[in-house]
């Protein structure tokens, strides 16, 4: 079927979010038009503000609309432990366990030689340089608990451990192969407290 253009391209907008087939893309073009002007707007809006407003930590590498984050700003936080993640949404996930006081840095993914991503992809260079002030104790590997995940956590571990930090790896209780952003507090809060050293 032919669209009128700017409903063509609309579909073809919504098609481009993942999980969006075919069907659901026209599915969702034809609810914005039956929105009111004001709702299209403000939606339209929300999206171009997202993009503007929200960018990277140059410390930590979270998502976040102030530079450093409000996390590498605290004062409250135990400047002896690092906690490493593959990406921003694993933070929300350490985090909801109210257990873990320290600092992050995210990755933004995991080493995965067979989809071309290796270390120079990675935020590995900066993790290291933050090791430099001598205050990093502990670094904690909380990437996922699949093939990739533990890849990265060993790979890490082998770059920090010459230099004398520690490094432990939680993972106890983690189902095999999930992801962390989907593991309740209580299994999260477990495996934080099981760490072990690598
Ligand atoms: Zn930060």
């Amino acid at each position: 079927m032919q669209y009128i253009a700017p409903l063509a391209k609309l579909i073809e907008q919504f098609r481009r979010l993942p999980g969006i087939g075919p069907k659901t893309a026209v599915r969702l073009a034809y609810h914005v038009l039956a929105m009111e002007k004001d709702q299209a707007k403000a939606f339209a809006e929300a999206i171009i503000e997202a993009k503007d407003k929200i960018g990277y930590c140059s410390v930590c590498f979270n998502l976040t609309d102030c530079d450093p984050c409000r996390i590498c700003r605290s004062e409250e936080r135990d400047g002896s432990l690092i906690c490493v993640v593959e990406e921003p949404r694993d933070i929300a996930a350490m985090e909801r366990t109210r257990e873990y006081r320290g600092f992050y840095h995210v990755l933004h993914g995991s080493l995965s030689p067979l989809d071309g991503v290796g270390p120079d992809d990675l935020r590995l260079k900066e993790l290291l340089e933050r090791m430099r002030d001598g205050k990093v104790v502990e670094v904690i590997m909380a990437t996922n608990p699949d093939v990739e995940g533990e890849a990265t956590a060993m790979y890490v571990a082998r770059l920090l451990k010459p230099l004398g930090i520690k490094v432990t790896r939680i993972g106890h209780g983690l189902p095999v192969g999930g992801d962390l952003e989907y593991a309740d507090e209580v299994t999260l809060s477990k495996a934080l407290e099981n760490r072990r050293e690598m």
